[in-house]
């Protein structure tokens, strides 16, 4: 039987690439968004994959969703934790709001997702979870407390929840892209990309979103069980750490 895999944001950009790839490898997958209806319904009609409406922020709204995914497609096994905004502004001009929309989606979304199917992988002793972190977390960005603080918080989490879970077949891992070709990165006009971007980024180009599928599935994978509690980069060399 094909593993249920459940991408949030998984209709667009980064997200979309990860149900293709995962789709691609065998799995049942199902992708959330938020409210491009559009966007989703296309994602819908183009890939075949069911799509499901919510706010990953809203712990209630994410509890009703998952007992109805899980209804229609069987337990989530993969989860991967795509879904994410930016509110960007330097801290001394940012407001409560930018701030909090920012860590709620991003950071309080990881923690009701994952929440939310960790006690069915622990009784089935199997489960991925894999979230989509950011370069940005690792080094922090001028412009980004926000989004620096929770993409750094993803990876805390998912170093104590690794620990936590090891023993019962699950891994807890973390992907840190830097700049990926999405619609949002390509429609930084070209001068910029060309001269200030690009020239950042050792390998000499933008990644691909379906770079980050690639390493979505590799993580999901049953023959991966070794591998918990790590951050794979996946930024052309712009940033490399330990
Ligand atoms: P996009 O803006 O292209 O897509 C975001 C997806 O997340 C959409 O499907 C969107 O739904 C969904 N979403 C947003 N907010 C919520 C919410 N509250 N609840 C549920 N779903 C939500 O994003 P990217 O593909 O650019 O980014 C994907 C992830 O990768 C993010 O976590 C981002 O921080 C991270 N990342 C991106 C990089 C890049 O270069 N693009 C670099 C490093 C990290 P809807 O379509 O309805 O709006």
């Amino acid at each position: 039987m094909a593993r249920v895999a459940l991408v949030t944001g998984g209709t667009r950009g980064i997200g979309r690439a990860c149900s293709e790839a995962l789709k691609k490898a065998g799995y049942k997958v199902a992708a959330s968004y938020a409210g491009n209806d559009a966007a989703a319904e296309s994602f819908k009609r183009e890939t075949g994959i069911p799509v499901y409406k919510f706010d990953v922020g809203d712990f209630n709204a994410c509890k009703e969703a998952v007992a109805g995914i899980e209804k229609e497609q069987g337990p989530i096994e993969v989860l991967v934790n795509n879904a994410g905004i930016t509110r960007d502004a330097t801290l001394h001009k940012m407001t409560v709001e930018q701030w909090s929309a920012v860590i709620r989606t991003n950071l309080d979304g990881i923690f009701n997702m994952t929440r939310l199917v960790i006690e069915g992988m622990r009784s089935r002793n199997f489960g991925r979870v894999i979230s989509i972190s950011s370069i940005n977390g690792q080094k922090g960005q001028f412009g980004q407390a926000n989004y620096s603080a929770a993409k750094a918080g993803i990876l805390g989490f998912t170093r104590a929840v690794a620990q936590e879970n090891a023993a019962k077949g699950i891994t807890v891992n973390a992907i840190a892209p830097g700049y990926i070709g999405t619609e949002m990165v390509r429609a930084v006009p070209e001068d910029v990309l060309k001269t200030k971007i690009i020239p950042q980024i050792p390998v000499g180009r933008l990644g691909e979103p379906e770079e980050i599928g690639r390493c979505v599935v590799f993580l999901a994978a049953d023959d991966a069980g070794f591998i918990t509690g790590s951050t794979l980069t996946v930024n052309g060399g712009q940033y490399i750490t330990a």
